[in-house]
Formats: C-alpha cells, structure tokens, sequence
C-alpha cells in the first residue's frame, strides 16, 4: 500500500511520542535492563512492618503485570516504527492486506487489520 508521506509522517509522530510516553511510565515502575527495551519491575521499600511488607508485595505485583504490558506497547511500537523504515508498514502480518488508515490512526501500532 502507497501511504501518503503526510499521513505516514503523522503516524510516524505518534508512534514516536506514544513511544515517550509508555518509555516513561516504564522508567516509572520498573529499571532497564542492558537489553534495549527490557525492563525489570522495581521492588520498593515501604517499610517492614507486616502491613507495609504486604502493600509492597501488591504494589509488586501490580506493577509487574503492568510492567509487562508496557514492555509489550513498546515492543509493538518499535516494531511498527522499523516497518515504516523498511517500507512494510501498514500490511497484515496475517493475510497480508493493506491495513486501512482508519485503524493505523486509532492504533498505530497496529500488526494485522481488523478481519484477522
Ligand atoms: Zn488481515
């Protein structure tokens, strides 16, 4: 599919900034590791009292799934952002259909159109 350098270039922007964005709560919960784009969840001290020890363990807990989900968006993103630069973005990974520029707008990020 031939997208319009100005839309490709919008949703290159987008995909950069939501980038930022999901980099940043990342860096908010969790340390990077020397591998770009993964992270480990950090375990914060709160205190030690059997209260404060189990608050630690929720908050763990809660951010290590969410820890895994942004590294996902992330994942997704980066990937998204080498197949604008090798000129395969906006295909199916499925059926290999063009993607239509209303979901690339909504999801940029997006693998696969909304058949699959
Ligand atoms: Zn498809």
């Amino acid at each position: 599919m031939i997208i319009q350098p100005e839309i490709l270039k919008e949703l290159k922007e987008k995909l950069l900034a939501e980038k930022n964005r999901v980099k940043e709560e990342l860096g908010r919960i969790a340390k990077p590791n020397k591998t770009e784009g993964d992270y480990t969840t950090s375990f914060s001290e709160i205190g030690t009292d059997e209260d404060e020890n189990a608050s630690e363990v929720e908050e763990y807990t809660a951010n290590l799934a969410l820890e895994a989900n942004l590294e996902k968006q992330l994942k997704e993103i980066t990937e998204a952002l080498e197949r604008i630069e090798n000129g395969t973005y906006g295909k199916c990974e499925n059926c290999a259909k063009d993607i239509s520029i209303e979901r690339l707008r909504a999801y940029p990020a997006a693998k696969t159109c909304l058949d699959c």
